[in-house]
């Protein structure tokens, strides 16, 4: 068997023909002890399975899709095509102030590979070791490819160590550039790409901040765990009277100031603090919002973590609800992956167990069509938003 060849365990090979995309250690049998590399990959009885990437940790291959013939092509024409597919994919996207992801990595079968565009800035994200070996195949194709000015590395996200890579932020093309904007639905967004939040920006909320902004108008409008304000600004745009916008990290909430005025947007408040204690503040006080968003961070980082992240969501949920004026609107989120679609409506509506009002279910959304979610990848559906509306009368 050619040494670029994986041949698959009668019960790996069902996986793969199912669309699974990660296979584990124990799943290969023949090509055991691989270095990072391209590969074919073949089933039980030898039958073609298409492509895949092969790693150093326990995640062995991760399946990259069919290609033609029966040769592994080289790194140039494997890359080059997958990136091509996935700008063909957002074509519609590409507008000169856009903030788009272009490869989400397994989605686009780029398996270790983000690829965010903040007009012509790019922020490439790797995890695994031979995208990270095949960077001279990748960044200079995707400069050219999107008229990128700046091309940005932020190989700082810890799931890099299981492949034993460094953490580092660099820029690799063109000139340094700390800050860049982005234009969404009106409002004009700072990005950090260097020094920013995942790459720069929270991207995959795009359908909620338009969702958030198309609901607004004469509304009093909450944002917990804001970041840099995205749904405040939004809300504001979309004409609400006034927006609190709470998180813990002053420097977020300082850009959040800078992007109102940069917006000419009025009405933004901001609070530095705790969430869990200033919703019970606010409660205390009995104030009520017309419109709430609840954005946590991924509270379960870990399938051990669970229990306690799932109280924290009823939790927050919960007084979330309470603070809610009449006929008000909740959008809570969740980006753990380790808490899925159904279990996060179940705590939803355990939060509102026993409330002296009632409590519909309008929207459910996920992350931007540049995120697409694989059925046959749960992971790849990680972020769930939930429209709720309170109903009285
Ligand atoms: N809603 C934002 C993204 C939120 S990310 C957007 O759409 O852009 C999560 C944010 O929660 C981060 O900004 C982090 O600083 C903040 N955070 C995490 N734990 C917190 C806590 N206990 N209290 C307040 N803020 C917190």
């Amino acid at each position: 068997m050619a040494s670029d060849t994986v041949r698959l365990s009668p019960k790996a090979s069902g996986f793969a023909r199912r669309g699974r995309p990660w296979l584990f250690r124990d799943d290969i049998v023949v090509g055991e002890s691989m270095p990072p590399r391209l590969v074919r990959v073949l089933d039980e009885d030898g039958r073609d399975l298409g492509l895949g990437i092969t790693g150093a940790s326990k995640l062995a291959l991760r399946v990259c899709g069919p290609w033609e013939g029966t040769d592994v092509p080289d790194r140039e024409a494997f890359f080059h095509a997958r990136i091509d597919t996935a700008i063909a994919l957002r074509a519609g996207m590409l507008g000169p102030e856009d903030g788009v992801r272009i490869v989400h990595a397994g989605s686009d079968w780029l398996p270790g590979l983000i690829v965010d565009r903040y007009g012509d800035v790019l922020v490439v994200q790797v995890t695994s070791t031979f995208v990270q070996e095949s960077l001279d195949a990748i960044v200079p194709y995707l400069a050219d490819r999107l008229s990128a000015s700046s091309v940005v590395m932020r190989n700082d996200v810890p799931t890099r160590k299981r492949e034993g890579l460094e953490q580092e932020i660099e820029v690799v093309h063109g000139n340094r550039k700390e800050e860049t904007s982005i234009v969404e639905g009106s409002v004009t967004h700072t990005v950090r790409p260097l020094t920013g939040h995942k790459t720069g920006f929270y991207l995959d909320q795009r359908p909620a901040r338009a969702l958030v902004q198309s609901l607004a108008k004469g509304r009093r409008v909450l944002d917990l765990f804001a970041y840099q304000g995205g749904f405040a600004l939004h809300a504001l745009r979309g004409g609400a009277t006034s927006a609190l916008a709470v998180d813990q990290s002053v420097e977020a909430l300082t850009q959040a100031e800078l992007d109102a005025g940069v917006n000419k947007l009025e009405g933004l408040e901001t609070r530095s603090g705790n969430v869990f204690d200033v919703v019970r503040e606010l409660r205390e006080k009995n104030e009520q919002f017309d419109l709430i968003v609840l954005d946590p961070p991924a509270f379960a980082k870990s399938r051990r973590e669970t229990p306690g992240a799932e109280r924290g969501y009823r939790d927050l949920n919960r007084i979330a609800l309470r603070l809610l004026a009449p006929n008000g609107f909740l959008v809570t989120c969740s980006c753990s992956h380790h808490v899925d679609g159904p279990r996060f409506e179940e705590l939803v509506r355990q939060a509102s167990a026993g409330l002296p009002f009632r409590v519909a279910t309008r929207k459910r959304l996920g992350a931007g069509d540049d995120h697409p979610a694989l059925i046959t990848h749960p992971e790849s559906e990680y972020l769930k938003v939930l429209l709720m509306q309170r109903l009285d009368g």
